[in-house]
């Protein structure tokens, strides 16, 4: 097995909408976009997340709603074995990658909420640009939506 390592870690608010979210910034990204403004992902770096995730999941206990997985889909087996972990602890599972090919991520579906799939591309823009190649998918039963919209409201 890969060991899946994390470089860092947080409660972010606005990657997924309406959810309360606990970020892990996967290391080792294998994507390389140019323009990428987390280059410190691109080495194999930080502490392998494994079972110790349950600590995380302990220590937001109610204060969470969500899981996300971000910077790639590099291990494939730990993602499968984390995201089930996530998962038996009923909260919503999600994962940010710079993969343009849906394919190569499908054995996942079927255990996400959440899914942005997309190499950042500068001429693009991210999420929140309506030139975006990204798309930010809301996953209901293997069934994906579109919503990448939520991100490109206007501001007042
Ligand atoms: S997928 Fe994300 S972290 Fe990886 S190179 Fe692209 S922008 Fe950077």
């Amino acid at each position: 097995m890969q060991q899946m390592k994390y470089a860092t870690y947080g409660i972010v608010f606005q990657e997924i909408p309406d959810e309360t979210t606990l970020a892990f910034d996967i290391s080792n990204c294998p994507y390389r976009c140019e323009g990428c403004h987390s280059q410190f992902l691109w080495e194999d770096t930080g502490d392998i997340l494994d079972n110790e995730i349950e600590r995380f999941l302990e220590k937001y206990r109610g204060m969470i709603t969500c899981v996300c997985f971000m910077g790639g889909n590099q291990c494939m087996e730990d993602l499968i074995y984390l995201i089930n972990i996530v998962k038996s602890h009923n909260l919503k599972t999600a994962l940010y990658t710079g993969e343009n090919d849906i394919q190569k991520v499908s054995e996942l579906i079927p255990l996400l909420d959440y899914l942005k799939i997309g190499s950042y591309r500068a001429d693009c823009g991210g999420l929140n640009k309506k030139t975006t190649n990204q798309i930010f998918y809301q996953i209901d039963n293997s069934h994906l939506t579109d919503k990448t919209y939520l991100f490109q409201k206007e501001k007042k």
